[in-house]
């Protein structure tokens, strides 16, 4: 059993040499599968005829070729070019997530955008109403702090 375990561990491995395999862009799209498959079981709960589920089962079908084709595919340039472009889209907007989240956990500030710049001011707690000065535009706001 061991040796056949070894000898399907060598095979499987030697299957996905060359291959471009799981990367960032490929966790992406799981995890949109797994909300749409989510979505469209709750979908035929409530309409177990809708018309929208078809679409919905082609889309997800779609989805579910796309991955698996990417895991296997040879043309490593292209897929790598490909989570390159996602990475470049995502990062962003998961620095922004993480620093929103870091906001909330922010028990000791509260975070004020400037009207005119937009840049965030960020104010100790429990001042009460306070004129708050933005420190790049020097634009002034009052707050309750
Ligand atoms: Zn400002």
């Amino acid at each position: 059993m061991a040796h056949f375990m070894d000898k399907f561990r060598t095979g499987a491995a030697r299957f996905l040499c060359g291959r471009n395999g799981t990367d960032q862009l490929g966790g992406a799209l799981l995890v949109l599968y797994v909300i749409l498959v989510f979505l469209r079981s709750l979908l035929l709960l409530f309409f177990p005829y809708a018309a929208l589920s078809i679409l919905f089962s082609l889309l997800i079908l779609l989805l579910l070729g796309t991955i698996v084709f990417r895991i296997f595919s040879r043309n490593l340039p292209r897929r790598q070019a490909e989570n390159q472009r996602f990475l470049r889209w995502w990062n962003p907007r998961a620095a922004a997530l993480s620093a929103a989240a870091a906001r909330r956990r922010d028990r000791d500030h509260r975070y004020f955008r400037c009207k005119r710049c937009g840049t965030l001011c960020r104010v100790p707690r429990g001042m009460g109403r306070i004129e708050i000065t933005c420190p790049k535009c020097r634009s002034t706001m009052t707050a309750k702090s």
